[in-house]
């Protein structure tokens, strides 16, 4: 049995908070690792020894310095790529095609494309005075100091590494907490950590729950000066709540109800392989994954024919299948929550046009957190399986008669992570994604990323943006010098 260990001050220990927790792996059902999960008292010492560093050699080593040390985790995570597929793949489920084409990769990735923050330029201004002498204003950003980084489940290590990247190349410290499903890739990071050199309390890991737990420990810590955080909305909110005490700075990526645009002037080939990554990949549990899909109606029952067609083709099962393509949902707790969303779609009179049940698989993983790729049509706007997130591999489809309605209905929604728009027409391709209210719009694809742009969400989906130079907003610190000649 595995033994997944807090990550504090460059060492790993078994932590104080009495007995580990299991770890289990979502496609077998079986427990895999124990994780040893840190007290009050543990997370104490990550966040003192993320101070401490902040004032050590990291403190005080250069942009290029810094920037030399990103791309040697990037090339040490891509040397130990097999052993991050293993604990990934053991703490998901997902299929290893997926894992190694995004999850792992991106991991490594993120901390090539940050790299650029580490030699951010400063601004000058020459100031004319009364006296003519003048004055001389530069703008400089130092690092915001100790950031907590609060990871959900679903892309482990790839969605952590989006924020220690960007958190280390501008010189900060952190205490990361992962999720508890899957606190696996992040402890591995520690090994590579002190393997490049790393300085010890630069990078921390603690592992535990939420509230009033390990979560909440770090965000009422009053040593942490930042909080980043991905996942469910409402935990946003209860995360805010205790940032508020302190008024401590937050950036949230949270979830999302995301619509996908599909008019009758598109590539239908591609709208319906577009639409099918967009709704089942990592089997729905993207924040960016689409659950309402809208058709033009000259084009529905085309679309939804074909979706249904292509969504039947889905492979599920054994991670390591050379087929497979679609793994469980992460937990049992998660799978009762979506097959709940299952039955209420029925009872709010969906028509099932394929799955809808708990999926049943043969051998080692008839035990797995599997459900069926689900499409349903025939609902109301206002049906709630139509306006909650649902975190799983299934949409809605309605047609729509004109653009403007579509805008209007799209954006009737709480969240405003991000939406797909399908169409050949190119003023509607500039017009459309100005009138979503949401953060990203992908018009002819999806998660389609290139990482110096902004990612973030309007409404309930998130609070600032992050990607490329974006991320120096929330871990900088803007100073004002003037200098009087
Ligand atoms: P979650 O909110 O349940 O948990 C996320 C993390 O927060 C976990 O590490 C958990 O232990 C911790 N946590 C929970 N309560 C806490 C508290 N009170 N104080 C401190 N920490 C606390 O989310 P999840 O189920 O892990 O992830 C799924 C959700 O994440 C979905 O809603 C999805 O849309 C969202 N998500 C958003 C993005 C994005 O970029 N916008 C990306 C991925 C996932």
């Amino acid at each position: 049995m595995n033994d997944i260990r807090l990550f504090i001050d460059g060492e790993f220990s078994n932590g104080s908070a009495g007995a580990p927790f299991d770890d289990v792996n979502p496609a077998t059902g079986q427990v895999h690792a124990r994780v040893h999960k840190a007290s009050r008292e543990d997370v104490d010492a990550a966040v003192q020894a993320a101070r401490r560093a902040l004032s050590g050699p990291w403190g005080k080593m250069s942009g290029r310095e810094r920037r030399a040390l990103m791309f040697r985790i990037a090339d040490e995570i891509d040397r130990r790529r097999d052993d991050f597929m293993r604990a990934e793949i053991a703490d998901t489920g997902k299929p290893a095609a997926l894992a190694g084409s995004i999850d792992i990769p991106r991991g490594a990735a993120n901390f090539r494309a940050f790299a650029d923050l580490c030699d951010h330029p400063s601004e000058s201004y020459s100031t004319p005075t009364p006296d003519g002498r003048g004055a001389i204003n530069t703008v400089v950003r130092s690092p915001k100091g100790v950031i907590s980084v609060i990871c959900p489940w679903n892309l482990p290590l790839l969605l952590m590494t989006w924020k220690v990247a960007p958190a280390l190349a501008t010189g900060n410290t952190v205490v990361v907490k992962p999720s508890e499903e899957t606190p696996a890739t992040a402890t591995l990071l520690g090994e590579v950590m002190n393997e490049v050199g790393v300085p010890a309390g630069v990078y921390n890991v603690i592992h535990g729950f939420g509230p009033a737990d390990a979560g909440q420990f770090l965000v009422q810590h009053e040593g942490v000066d930042a909080i980043t955080f991905t996942g469910e909305s409402r935990t946003g909110s209860a995360i805010m709540k205790d940032a508020a005490s302190r008024l401590k700075p937050i950036s949230f990526e949270l979830g999302g109800k995301n619509p996908s645009l599909v008019f009758a002037d598109c590539d239908l080939d591609a709208a319906v392989a577009g639409t099918v990554r967009s709704v089942f990949a990592n089997c729905g549990q993207v924040c960016l994954c689409s659950e309402r899909v809208y058709v033009e109606r000259s084009v529905f029952d085309e679309f939804t024919d074909r979706l249904v067609d292509a969504t039947r083709g889905l492979v599920l099962g054994d991670p390591h299948g050379p087929d497979t393509n679609t793994g469980p949902l992460i937990s049992a707790e998660h799978q009762k929550k979506v097959l709940s969303y299952f039955e209420l779609a029925q009872q709010e009179g969906a028509e099932v046009r394929t799955g809808g049940q708990k999926a049943e698989l043969p051998g080692a993983f008839g035990q797995g957190f599997f459900v069926e790729p689900t499409i349903w049509t025939g609902l109301p706007d206002t049906a709630r399986t139509v306006r909650e997130e649902i975190f799983g591999p299934c949409c809605h489809i309605a047609p729509f008669d004109d653009e403007d309605e579509v805008v209007a209905r799209a954006n009737d929604t709480d969240y405003g992570l991000c939406a797909a728009v399908w169409t050949r027409d190119v003023s509607r391709a500039y017009r459309v994604p100005q009138a979503l209210d949401v953060g990203i719009v992908w018009v002819n694809d999806w998660f389609l990323r290139d990482l110096r742009t902004p990612f973030g969400g309007t409404k309930t989906s998130g609070i600032g943006r992050e990607g490329g130079k974006y991320s120096l907003e929330f871990y900088t610190e803007l100073k004002n010098i003037c200098i009087k000649l």
